[in-house]
Formats: structure tokens, sequence, C-alpha cells
């Protein structure tokens, strides 16, 4: 999303590094580099003005830091600022003190809304929670049986005002509004998560292609009946400019506790993620960065500025690979390794599978600090590497994975058909077990930890 604006910037430092001291001049130059930087990636002018004009003055007044040159300090400033413009601490979700807590959508159609309800129906469920999601989005009748499909993956109970999958669907003219209540729906939906002692309830309502009074009284209509714990208002960030405005008309609208950007994932400039906090004056509370439920994050300001920095987000990186790793499995494989028992393509099939469920591997790369130089490389990553070693491995017989010896030719001809590859694809990834195989052979004798995962990755 911010490539084009982070790759301006770092450029605009690099710049800088080769000077010793700072003149006016030289803070100027950087000042206006940056501002034409942060234009052109759409952020709002409003934003851009306040933010150039914090990171000059901060910049003369030099604050002196002995542990920083002077190049190193205008980043630091520029890093705090873009905390600053994306709502400065990281703000969780408030629950109710009694449940169920109230947690209303809102947003354009479009927007994310229904898909964003589904990710944070999940990931709550994951935390212990038992969250209900109410369909009240009665404008689009496929809508009702979207969020029962989105419900259905997530694991979690949907509540309609029928149920999904049912004529809707089909309906030819599925366009026509539903006929029922909103508010009712709503208000009922409530109701039964607190009958059924649910302790969270997701309430996704009507969006219109455009802001429109209707629209905008419906929902805040929905928000009095409900008196959510939380509106959040899911914005589309590829939408650029338009994105203030939206988040202005619905600020005064129905008013909002939070934003959700949606489409984090996109090529978009980024202005609207940039602008949105700083325009309203509410906090950016989660992003979603693809079209799978997992593709969801908390928004955390300071780690988002250093993604634009290009100076990596490594704690998210960390907090996905707690997420994926079975911690019974790493020890498992930790005791065997210290015990200097073989490392079989068993276990690194294991290890593979694991990985895997970190998500997409260019997005957890791209997390890496210097990333952003690399870019190119990255694009040029192809996630189903991971997908043919595993088929590799899974055509091989026991025998052959607890011993890859034995694999003759034949035996690599019969596994490069079976999953698909050639003979030579099966040989390096022979090749490349080998030298894990060693490798956690030296770490198994040092008494050391294995790593994450073979080296040849
Ligand atoms: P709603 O009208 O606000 O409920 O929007 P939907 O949830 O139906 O989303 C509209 C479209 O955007 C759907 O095709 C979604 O799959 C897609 N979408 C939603 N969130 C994301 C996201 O974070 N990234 C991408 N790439 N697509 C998304």
């Amino acid at each position: 999303m911010f490539n084009s604006l982070s790759d301006r910037l770092t450029q605009t430092f690099k710049n800088l590094r080769s000077r010793g001291r700072l003149s006016e001049a030289d803070i100027d130059a950087t000042v206006r580099e940056i501002r034409r930087a942060l234009l052109d990636a759409d952020v709002a002018v409003p934003v851009v003005r306040e933010f150039t004009r914090a990171v000059r003055e901060r910049s003369l007044s030099a604050e002196v830091s002995g542990a920083l040159n002077p190049a190193q300090q205008v980043v630091k400033i520029v890093n705090d600022e873009l905390v600053a413009i994306l709502g400065g601490q990281t703000r969780p979700l408030h629950l109710a003190k009694t449940p169920p807590t109230v947690i209303m959508l809102a947003g354009l159609q479009g927007a994310g809304k229904t898909t964003l309800a589904g990710k944070l129906a999940l990931a709550l469920k994951e935390q212990g929670h038992t969250p209900l999601l109410v369909a009240a989005d009665l404008q689009r009748p496929n809508a009702v049986n979207q969020l029962s499909v989105v419900a259905e993956r997530a694991g979690v109970p949907v509540f309609a005002p029928h149920p999904g999958n049912t004529s809707a669907a089909d309906d030819p003219a599925a366009d026509a509004p539903l006929i029922g209540d909103p508010v009712g729906v709503a208000r009922d939906g409530v109701a039964e998560a607190r009958a059924k002692l649910h302790d969270v309830v997701i309430v996704d309502t009507a969006g219109r292609l455009g802001i429109d009074e209707v629209l905008m009284r419906q929902a805040a209509d929905i928000r009095e009946a409900i008196t959510p714990d939380e509106v959040l208002f899911v914005i589309d960030a590829m939408i650029g400019q338009d994105a203030v405005n939206t988040a202005k008309s619905f600020a005064d609208g129905v008013d909002f506790t939070g934003v959700v950007l949606s489409k984090l994932d996109g090529d978009a400039r980024g202005g609207a993620a940039l602008s949105v906090a700083q325009v309203t004056g509410r906090p950016i509370m989660f992003a979603s960065t693809g079209e799978k439920l997992t593709d969801f994050e908390v928004f955390h300001p300071d780690r988002m500025a250093s993604r634009i920095l290009d100076m990596g987000d490594v704690l998210t990186l960390i907090e996905q690979a707690e997420k994926a790793f079975d911690t019974e499995q790493a020890e498992k494989m930790a005791q065997k390794v210290a015990s200097g028992e073989d490392f079989t393509l068993a276990d690194f099939l294991v290890q593979m599978q694991q990985l895997k469920n970190m998500g997409s591997m260019k997005k957890m790369l791209g997390m890496l600090p210097g990333m952003g130089q690399m870019r190119e490389q990255l694009d040029q990553f192809d996630e189903r590497e991971v997908d043919r070693i595993e088929a590799i491995v899974r055509s091989m017989t026991p025998a052959e994975r607890d011993n890859p010896k034995i694999i003759n030719g034949s035996r690599r001809a019969r596994i490069a058909r079976g999953s698909g590859t050639s003979a030579n694809a099966v040989n390096q990834l022979l090749d490349r077990f080998s030298q894990a195989q060693k490798m956690m052979k030296q770490m198994g004798r040092g008494g050391g930890m294995p790593g994450m995962g073979p080296g040849g990755m």
C-alpha cells in the first residue's frame, strides 16, 4: 500500500545521510521533499500542512541526542510525527462491563464491512469470545446471505431476518430491498445475543454506493436503538482522496468510535490511511489486508510508521509466528534435535506446514527491515514454492521420508510425477534437505535450539 511513499521517504533520508551537519536550507529542502511525497500519496492537504510544520519546527530546534546523528534525528522526528497522525497509541476494542459488547459496523457499500464482520468474529472467537453476527443490512438481500457465508467460514452463528442460503440469493429480483425493518432486526439481534449469552454481538448495517441521507438516518437510528459500545467505520483505503470526505460525512451523520482500514493490501497510494485518523479525530483500530478471514490485524500506529519508513515490523511478524506455530510440536522437535536424533523429511514437512500457517510468505518477508529496497526480488517470490515442496514430500513413501538415500532414479521419477514437478525439483529439495539435516545435527551437538525452519527456504 505505501510502497511509493515509502520509497520516496527512504530516498529523502538517504540524501540526508551524506551530510554531517544540517543547515536550515537542508532541513527546508528535506521538508519540501516530504511534503511532495505526502501530497503525491494523496494525503489530505491540512494533514500534510500540519505534518510538515511539525517536522520542520522540531528539526530546526535540533533535539540533540548524543546517540543519533542529524540525519537519524530527522528520521526519528518523521517517525514520531507519522505515529502521531496515525493516531498515536494502539486503541484496543472496548469490551462492555456487562456483556454483550455491542459492535456496530458502518460504511459505504463495498467498503468491506461484511468481510470485516467475519474477520473480527473469527479473531474474537480465537480469543475465547462467543460472538454473534447480526445481518441488519436489508438493503441488499444478498448481504444477508453473504454474512451467513462469512459466519459459517468463521464458525460463528448468525442472526438474520430469515435464514441464509434461501431464495434471496437466487431471487431474480435480488436487488429489491428485503421487506423488513433493519432497526428492528438489529434490536432483536442484540436481544438474541443477550438471551443466548453471547458475549459479543457484531451488527452489520447497510451501505450505499454514495453518501445518502436515508442511509445515514437509518444507521443513526440503529445506533440509537442498540446503543453500541463501539461503532466501527469501515473504509476502503483504495478510494483515495474521497476517503476523507466520506469519513467526515459518517462522523457527522452517525459518528463512530473507531476506524477500520480495509484493502490495505491494495496498491493505492495510502493517503486515506494517513489522513483519516487526523481528520476525524477517531483512532484506526483494525486493518483488513486481503480477502481471507485471517487477513486481519490490530492496527498499531507505531508499527505502521515503521513499515512506511522501511524499518520493518518485526513485532507483527513475531505475533503471526506465535499464532501459527504449534509450541508442542516445536518442543518435540527441539528435543529430537538435542538428543541427536535424525531430522527427517516428515519433520521437514511439519515445519513447512507451520510456515504456511503464517500466511503469505511475501507479506511476512515484507515486514522485515530494509525489505523495501528488495521489493523486486520480493515480488518475484513465488508463494507456490512452499506448496511444491509439500507436494514432493507427500509423494514420497514413509520409507523414503525416513531415509531419502534410497531415492534412486526410478523413485525420483515417480515422485516427480506424483507431485507434478520435475526430477530436478526433487533433487533440489533433497539437496536442501540434506543441508538442513546437517545444520540440525550441528545444533544438536552444540545443544542449541533449532531455528524457525531449515535454512534452505
Ligand atoms: P460491504 O459491502 O461493505 O459489506 O463490503 P464486502 O465485505 O462485501 O466487500 C466488498 C468486496 O471487497 C468483496 O469482494 C471483498 O472480498 C473485498 N474485500 C473486503 N475486504 C478486503 C481486503 O481487505 N482486501 C481485499 N483485497 N479485498 C477485500
